[in-house]
């Protein structure tokens, strides 16, 4: 379904971002595996995604910090010679109530979460760009998938900075998606639900934590990285091509108001 094109996953030793690069790389992408810290998981990502015949390699790299990403990008074209999809999937949490909250966990937050898609997607555009659309590879000039969260539009206490942050991912990709939708580049969200990641361990870890969190899902199970890996795989390839701005919401129903399924 990729075969030919060469994708960019950041924080992609872990989680869903390392299911995405998987995901991709069995379709037949060549996948960058970027990750901040955790080498050994990072090289056991490139060592599976290998395993589909294809090229990967692990580039180590802070997605906040601009020249980091400058010199992850040269590298990627040095070695695949250019770029056409981007997962911008890094992302983290520092959870606190509002008045506990420091003014370096705000920052932390918006600065990986939010500053961190900027600098990739402006990244891979200049790339995009440049080259334009090759008829044989892909029908557009350049894909780039936001992972956002059901809280770019779900409030959610004692995460401020991070809801935020998704919010802020919202406006960014809609934005992103009209100016650069004339160039033939097509940018959307991917908003996951609950996903058993170690991101939010706590929420599933025990019998009682995970009964808690079904009662907001309609659909009663938890998600999987795999869900997500799946809905990322078929949105950057063709034939996902006229879908552009998009947030998919890929959320077991948890945006459909579950507190009203009993009358409200
Ligand atoms: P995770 O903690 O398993 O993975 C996060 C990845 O981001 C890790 O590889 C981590 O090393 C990397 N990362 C963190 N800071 C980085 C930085 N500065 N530079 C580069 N990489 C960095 O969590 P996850 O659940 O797989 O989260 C992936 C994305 O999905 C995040 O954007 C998160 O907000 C989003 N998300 C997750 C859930 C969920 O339920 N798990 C729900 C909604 C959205």
């Amino acid at each position: 379904m990729l075969r030919g094109q060469k994708a960019l996953v950041t924080g992609a030793n872990s989680g869903i971002g390392l299911a995405t690069a998987v995901a991709l790389g069995r379709a037949g992408a060549d996948v960058v595996v970027n990750y901040v810290f955790g080498q050994e998981a990072a090289e056991d990502v490139v060592r599976q995604i290998r395993g589909f015949g294809v090229r990967a390699f692990a580039c180590e790299a802070d997605v906040s910090d601009e020249r980091q990403v400058v010199g992850m990008f040269a590298r990627m074209l040095e070695e695949f010679g250019t770029i056409d999809i981007l997962v911008a999937n890094a992302g983290l949490q520092r959870d606190a109530p509002v008045t506990e909250m420091t003014v370096e966990q705000w920052h932390k937050v918006i600065d990986v979460n939010l500053t961190g898609q900027f600098l990739c997607a402006r990244e891979a555009t200049k790339e995009f760009l440049r080259r334009g659309v090759v008829p044989e590879v892909s029908r557009s000039a350049g894909k780039i998938v936001c992972m956002s969260s059901v809280h770019q539009i779900i409030p959610w206490s004692g995460h401020l900075n991070y809801a935020a942050s998704k919010g802020g991912v919202l406006m960014l990709m809609q934005t992103l998606a009209q100016e650069l939708g004339p160039h033939g580049i097509r940018v959307n969200a991917v908003a996951p639900g609950a996903i058993r990641t170690p991101i939010n361990r706590s929420a599933w870890e025990t019998p009682e934590a995970e009964a808690e969190l079904l009662r907001l899902i309609p659909y009663r199970r938890v998600g999987d990285p795999d869900d997500i890996a799946a809905a990322v795989t078929v949105l950057v390839s063709d034939l996902m091509d006229y879908v552009v701005g998009t947030t998919l919401f890929v959320d077991g129903g948890m945006t459909l108001f579950p507190g009203f399924a009993t009358g409200g």
